[in-house]
């Protein structure tokens, strides 16, 4: 069977970029591995409990309604509706005190003076000054291909607005907050949202993830049905392409002859021809170590791909519950806001818990928990049996349990239930609630989604270099492998991981304009929209 291109991996930036080389008249095939396409768009029914739904590898879309292929694709019109609730995040501290993040600006600002004066005027301030940052450099970096960093730097030079970003980047995100704010609660609050978007908070280079994020207008959205209803509004807008999806199917070898790629090779010996590309939304190690012949691929590839690292801080436990009734705060009964809390925060109480956190990660202990999660069904009755509800809370444990990561199959349940625990001092109604729960552990993540090596939820550290051009490694950042018709279109390309689509966006322009087809729905490219500041 010949095919214009194969895609391997049917995660959200495959099918994204899938779709929009259908739309362009090539003719193209994804092959995926698991019985259903979307990778980290997952929605599982219980099966012990129909009709229980659990989001378990990702739920808080990020401003996921204004990503120009959410538009383009018409996936809301394919069934991917989102809401945006207002109380997007609280902080809940052990004294009912709570740290509160809104839709509306102000009411964000006023929770802020509320612990602090001097922190409210930090955070108006940074907003207003990362504002157009974010508007004018972040966001059309991240939806394009990336610039090389020589360049970069020079057109950042010559702005205002460029020179701020460079002068804060320069600073790791921990330096940023203990020298622009005050509070300890705020600052454990801020450090909390960047380890969120798992930046390691000692890491210099990064200091404006923070002030981006005070600026940022896009807040966290949930789906309704479940974060799979997107990836199946992704999958009609393939289908509606004319591209194809085969489920149940491994690439065991990318085929090349003459320095081109010409197909893939699947582990049951069914041969997929590839008239132009093949592109890969799987990790490095997978796309160059496993998949390609060992003798064709430069020793500098080889040994960047193996070189590649993964967060030691991303990834997750999660703690999964079937309810009779919703977690209700004891917090509550003074802040009646708390009852429509989208994601809550508990256990995070000071800034000083991070270096514990990460130390323990460093030696594959379970520290003293904090965790964040929502009771979708506060939001959205669809996801549980009529009167029922769901509620889960994430927990950032290290992968080597013990220097182990097979102890998590040991020691898991137990885990479970004390967070439950803790839970339950937040929320004394839990325990009597819960119907049924079930747990995941960082092993559980590599095993379901295998490009999630180490459990690493975003594909890839940002650390070792491994940002921008230069993701996943020098010479492959701008989503060429180092063969003709070679593509790298999954989270290991800029910008990297969580549910942005953005590298299979990227990836589709790119290859696009090496196939010299029109991509008139591609954005003005960043280096032209910086170069105007
Ligand atoms: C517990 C958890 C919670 C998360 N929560 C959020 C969240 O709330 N918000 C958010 O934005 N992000 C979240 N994420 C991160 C998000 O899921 C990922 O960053 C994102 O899914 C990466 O998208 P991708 O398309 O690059 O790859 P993936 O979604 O990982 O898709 C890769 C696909 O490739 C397939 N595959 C792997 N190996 C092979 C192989 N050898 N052959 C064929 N196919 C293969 C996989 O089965 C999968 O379908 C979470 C992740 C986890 C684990």
């Amino acid at each position: 069977m010949t095919y214009d291109g194969i895609i391997l991996g049917a995660g959200h930036n495959s099918l994204v970029l899938e779709a929009y080389l259908g739309r362009a008249g090539l003719k193209v095939l994804c092959l995926e591995r698991r019985h259903v396409a979307g990778g980290g768009l997952a929605t599982e029914e219980d099966p012990r409990h129909p009709g229980f739904l659990h989001n378990t590898h990702s739920f808080y879309h990020r401003a996921l309604t204004h990503l120009p292929w959410y538009r383009d694709l018409k996936l809301k019109e394919k069934g991917a509706v989102y809401i945006e609730p207002d109380l997007n995040v609280a902080l809940v501290l052990k004294n009912g005190r709570t740290l509160e993040w809104w839709t509306d600006f102000e009411k964000t600002a006023a929770s802020f003076a509320a612990f602090s004066v001097k922190d409210e005027a930090a955070l108006r301030r940074w907003r207003k000054d990362f504002l157009p940052i974010v508007e004018r450099i972040l966001i059309p970096e991240s939806q394009s291909p990336p610039i090389p960093p020589e360049r970069r730097r020079q057109l950042l030079e010559k702005s205002a607005e460029g020179r701020l970003l460079l002068e804060v980047s320069a600073l790791s995100p921990l330096e940023f907050v203990l020298r622009e704010f005050e509070n300890p609660v705020i600052q454990a609050g801020l450090l909390f949202f960047n380890g969120l978007r798992e930046v390691d908070l000692r890491c210099r280079g990064f200091g404006h993830h923070i002030a981006a994020l005070l600026a940022s207008p896009g807040k966290a959205q949930m789906c309704i049905g479940g974060s799979a209803a997107l990836a199946r509004a992704l999958v009609a807008a393939v289908t509606e392409s004319g591209g194809e999806i085969r489920l149940q199917t491994t690439p065991r070898r990318i085929l090349t002859d003459a320095g081109k790629v010409t197909g893939v090779e699947t582990s049951d010996g069914m041969r997929y021809h590839a008239r132009h590309f093949v592109a890969s939304g799987l990790n490095p190690q997978q796309t160059f170590l496993e998949l390609l012949e060992q003798d064709l691929l430069p020793r500098r590839w080889r040994d960047k791909a193996r070189q590649f690292e993964y967060n030691l801080l991303a990834p997750l436990f999660g703690l999964y519950l079937n309810l009779n009734e919703p977690p209700r705060y004891s917090a509550a009964l003074s802040n009646r806001n708390l009852e429509k809390a989208f994601m809550v925060i508990l256990g995070l109480e000071h800034f000083e818990q991070f270096p514990e956190i990460v130390r323990c990660h460093e030696q594959g202990r379970v520290p003293p928990t904090a965790m964040w999660g929502s009771c979708p069904t506060d939001f959205d009755p669809s996801q549980a049996p009529a009167g029922k509800h769901t509620a889960f809370m994430w927990e950032k444990l290290p992968y080597r349990l013990n220097g182990d990561p097979l102890q998590w199959d040991a020691h898991k349940e137990e885990h479970g239930r004390a967070m439950l625990d803790v839970w339950s001092q937040y929320a004394p109604n839990l325990k009597g609630s819960v119907v049924d729960s079930f747990v995941r552990s960082p092993l559980d993540t590599e095993r379901t989604l295998p490009n999630m090596r180490g459990g690493d939820l975003l594909v890839g550290a940002f650390a070792n270099g491994q940002v921008g051009y230069n993701r996943p490694f020098q010479g492959a950042g701008h989503y060429r492998g180092h063969l003709s018709g070679l593509y790298l279109c999954g989270a290991s390309c800029h910008p990297g991981g969580n549910i942005t689509g953005l590298p299979g966006y990227n990836c589709a322009q790119v290859i696009l304009n090496d196939l010299g087809l029109r991509a008139d729905w591609a954005p003005p490219s960043a280096e032209s929209v910086i170069a105007q500041l």
